[in-house]
């Protein structure tokens, strides 16, 4: 029931919240999809979590009950879940964007179309003091201020610092070949290096400037550094890639150790003009991804932060299936 029922909640993306007030429920991001919206709800059902978008215009209705208790109305059957409060950005991390402003100018990214301000090092610090009973973990992410090895320099300096709460630390960065190993000594425990597309085609035409496989081979890289279960990849399912692509795309990263994150597209920005994925499609591409995982011995249960931990926007196998 909850793999299809999250499959049409990502497919539809949207939901209208009604009912008591639910302020501390809400999210807002400026980074990841919805970046830059109304806020985004996380609600789960027995433990299994979906990030919602909030508009008011949605099709679909969640009704917050009062203290966090919640019924979702969609396509005439009503689901009882809660709502899980965010930490930053999501619930049981302190997910923190250290730069909110790129140099790059990804098509499908909200970062530099609503450029914040570099976050300072004691800012992220108090942050994360701020939700510290309330997080199992701390993830980083960031734009490209100045070059993506200043960024990498800067990110370093926070990773440090960040090591004395003892919490696993995720990073998602636009890597440089060797930033892994760098990573690593300053305290970091996974990381996240985005390929975003299932093909190199797809790639030059939604990130302009930037190279497809850098990240490939910073990405082999990172898995004898962290190890089996500890790289990620997100990947965006809906930009144009035929199944095919998608399955030799998955195939390829796990064969190499990466646990590729499968994120249906979320239409906006300057894909406002794409659909979403069908749930059918979602969950035909969360039982390959399954199979794939199995066949090369990968865990995503074994993930400690970042998508894979969260689960909000995505089917991840073994946490969803
Ligand atoms: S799955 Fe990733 S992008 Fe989505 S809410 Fe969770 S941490 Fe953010």
């Amino acid at each position: 029931m909850w793999t299809d029922l999250k499959a049409r909640l990502l497919s539809a993306g949207k939901v209208k919240l009604t009912g008591v007030r639910a302020d501390p429920y809400i999210a807002r991001s400026t980074a990841g999809p919805g970046a830059g919206g109304t806020g985004s709800v996380f609600f789960s059902i027995n433990g299994r979590r979906v990030r919602l978008s909030l508009s008011n215009t949605a099709d679909i209705e969640l009704v917050h009950l009062g203290e966090g208790n919640a019924l979702l109305l969609f396509d005439g059957m009503e689901y009882s879940g809660i709502l899980e409060k965010p930490a930053f950005h999501c619930p049981r991390q302190a997910y923190i964007t250290i730069t909110g402003s790129c140099i790059f100018q990804c098509r499908y990214c909200n970062v530099w179309k609503n450029p914040q301000k570099r976050k300072s090092i004691q800012e992220i610090e108090e942050m994360v003091e701020s939700v510290l009973p309330d997080i199992d973990a701390i993830s980083l992410t960031s734009g490209v201020l100045h070059s993506v090895l200043e960024e990498e320099t800067y990110t370093l300096e926070v990773v440090r610092r960040l090591s004395r709460f003892d919490l696993p630390i995720g990073v998602s960065i636009y890597p440089l070949s060797d930033t892994s190993g760098r990573l690593k000594d300053a305290g970091a425990t996974e990381v996240k290096y985005n390929l975003e597309t299932a093909t190199e085609a797809l790639f030059s035409i939604m990130c302009p400037g930037l190279c497809r496989d850098d990240a490939l081979n910073a990405l082999r890289a990172a898995v004898p550094v962290f190890g089996k279960d500890h790289v990620f990849s997100n990947i965006i399912l809906g930009l144009g890639e035929t199944d095919e692509e998608m399955e030799l795309c998955i195939e390829n990263l796990c064969k190499d150790g990466i646990i590729p994150v499968i994120r249906p597209l979320t239409p906006g920005g300057e894909l406002a003009s794409n659909s979403s994925p069908s749930p059918k499609r979602i969950v035909q591409t969360a039982r390959v991804h399954e199979e794939k995982l199995r066949k090369y011995g990968l865990n995503p249960k074994n993930s400690l932060t970042m998508c894979p931990s969260c689960t909000g926007c995505d089917l991840i196998p073994g946490r969803d299936t």
